[in-house]
């Protein structure tokens, strides 16, 4: 079980003035269950990239392979994919618009045309997934706090049980205590779901704390793919493409105290 691309290319808006290649032969295999981060600056093929991994946007050359079937296949099953690659936009409360959080969540699995009780049932299970309070079930998403709304919103795509968990910059916008909350629930989520979790963001902070293995993104190419320990080995190349060393300097921090042997200047990581 894995999700793989094969030397994916994508250009936007091909033969006009505004051709821009956002993606450039980019192959990677991420085995299911993993935890992988996907990291870089804005306007590196983060976005794009996660599209490509659902089928919502068509590699313009290379392949997707999901549980080895290359999904542009001719009578490839769209749908299927879709309920099993689950993709969270960046700022997805936007998306909330039933009348209390319950019903909101049921929207999936409802229009993947389960039956009333399992719609439920399925929402429950979710919402308990993301940390969501039960008290706020039959609350409009409108009176919740932004990372209240967010784990709705997270709640909605776990409720129509996905293998694979997309979440495009879930901390975008919330304030430091939310942005935790939401990542750390994110982590329990992984380990009590044993879910392929993909998390992208534009923050190593955010990321390298968290998952097993990251991809760096830079001007739509892969530059490194490893554990956080392999890619901060490159910490000064890190740097020079905007990965900023405050962060990074944060991040040694943080391995220092987990007992990796960070060095003093706190730029390196020597070999256990
Ligand atoms: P990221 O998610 O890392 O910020 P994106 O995948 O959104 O990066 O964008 C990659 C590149 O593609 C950027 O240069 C961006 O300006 C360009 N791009 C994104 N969406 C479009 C679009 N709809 N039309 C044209 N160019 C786009």
């Amino acid at each position: 079980m894995s999700i793989a691309l094969e030397h994916v290319s994508y250009v936007y808006s091909p033969g006009t003035a505004y051709e821009k290649q956002a993606l450039k032969d980019v192959s990677f295999e991420i085995e299911q269950g993993q935890f992988v981060g996907i990291i870089g600056h804005t306007g590196s093929g983060k976005s794009t990239l996660i599209q490509h991994l659902n089928g919502l946007v068509k590699a313009t050359s290379g392949k997707i392979l999901y549980e080895g079937q290359n999904i542009y296949d001719a009578g490839y099953d769209m749908r299927k994919l879709r309920g099993q690659v689950g993709l969270v936009f960046q700022y997805p409360e936007y998306q909330l618009f039933e009348v209390d959080v319950l019903t909101d969540v049921c929207f999936g699995p409802k229009n993947q045309g389960l039956p009333q009780e399992e719609c439920e049932k399925n929402a429950r299970e979710a919402l308990e997934l993301v940390g969501f309070p039960e008290k706020y079930y039959r609350h409009s998403p409108f009176e919740l706090s932004g990372g209240q709304k967010r784990r709705a919103a997270i709640a909605g795509v776990l409720a129509m049980k996905p293998k694979v968990l997309i979440l495009d910059e879930p901390t975008a916008g919330l304030d430091p205590k939310g942005r935790d909350e939401i990542l750390d629930q994110v982590q329990k989520l992984h380990r009590e779901t044993g879910m392929t979790v993909i998390l992208v963001s534009h923050s190593m902070e955010d990321v390298a704390r968290y998952v097993e293995r990251i991809i760096v993104m830079n001007h739509g190419e892969k530059m490194y793919d490893g554990t956080p320990r392999e890619v901060f080995r490159h910490y000064r190349e890190l740097e020079k493409v905007g990965l900023a060393a405050p962060q990074v300097t944060y991040v040694m921090h943080d391995l220092r105290e987990k007992g990796f042997p960070v060095s003093p200047d706190a730029t390196t990581i020597g070999e256990a």
